[in-house]
């Protein structure tokens, strides 16, 4: 991977509901296999963006594209959800999304391509390749010892990297993942954010906290990007964006 090369440009992004700008002129550009973190206040656009690059929400103004390592753009802002799923680009909600009475194996075999329905996969074999990315996944989130625990007994972090497992099944090009630390034991907190920098270089990230240890955590030396009112207020390395006036008037302010 070439660190310089762009995976998704957002340009001039603009979305408002029942007269209230959610997002304002926002430009955003991820780079191939780079981890983003987003922080930013209650309120500030950070779900509704993520809204945005998935489909669920459509923009009124502005252009979303993701650029294919073939040199192929795709234009995002016209594709149904599911279309843009199926590109590779994979989110992941605040609150863990699991088959509580499966095992945490049958939860990643539920979740590769071609098992996509419960009814179906009763009936499914498993190939070579589908038990390979499952133990990759297995390993990544590092679940090896509970493969074959009933989901439902796992604790709320390991929820929560199970169905980080069950995306990266589907082997996603970007993934979003949205406050994935709520919640979560310090313990837990941390090995998120092993887990999350593991991904990154195999995958792009954007990653949206507000738990400013984990951000620190997972930003290193990677960039941090704060919105706020819609728009992206500063972009910088952890230390730059936490000294930033501007940031700490939002965040301290009033
Ligand atoms: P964040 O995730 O940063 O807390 P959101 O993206 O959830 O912020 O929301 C940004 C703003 O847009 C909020 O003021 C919210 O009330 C508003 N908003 C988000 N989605 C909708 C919607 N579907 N309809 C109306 N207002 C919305
Ligand atoms: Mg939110």
């Amino acid at each position: 991977h070439r660190d310089t090369d762009l995976i998704l440009s957002v340009e001039d992004v603009n979305k408002t509901f029942d007269g209230f700008k959610a997002i304002s002129d926002l430009n955003f550009y991820l780079g191939d296999g780079e981890l983003r973190t987003i922080i930013g206040p209650n309120g500030a656009g950070k779900s509704t963006f993520m809204d945005m690059i998935t489909g669920r929400t459509r923009p009124d103004t502005g252009k979303l594209t993701m650029h294919k390592p073939d040199g192929h753009d795709i234009d995002l802002s016209k594709l149904p959800e599911f279309k843009i799923n199926r590109l590779g680009i994979s989110r992941k909600f605040q609150t863990p999304s699991v088959y509580t009475q499966h095992s945490v194996y049958d939860n990643l075999l539920l979740s590769l391509p071609r098992s996509r329905t419960l009814f179906s996969s009763i009936f499914y074999k498993e190939s070579a390749a589908d038990r390979a990315a499952i133990e990759e996944a297995l390993e990544t989130i590092r679940l090896q010892d509970l493969r074959h625990e009933i989901a439902g007994n796992l604790s709320h972090g390991q929820k929560q990297w199970l169905e980080i497992g069950m995306l990266l099944a589907q082997k996603p090009s970007i993934l979003l993942v949205d406050e994935p630390a709520a919640g979560m034991t310090d313990d837990e907190t941390e090995r998120t954010g092993e887990l999350l920098i593991s991904l990154a270089g195999k995958h792009s990230l954007i990653v949206i906290e507000h738990d400013m240890t984990f951000v620190k955590q997972i930003a290193r030396d990677g960039k941090v990007t704060v919105l706020h009112q819609g728009t992206v207020l500063c972009e910088g390395k952890f230390d730059e964006v936490q000294n930033n006036p501007k940031v700490r008037e939002v965040y301290l302010g009033r």
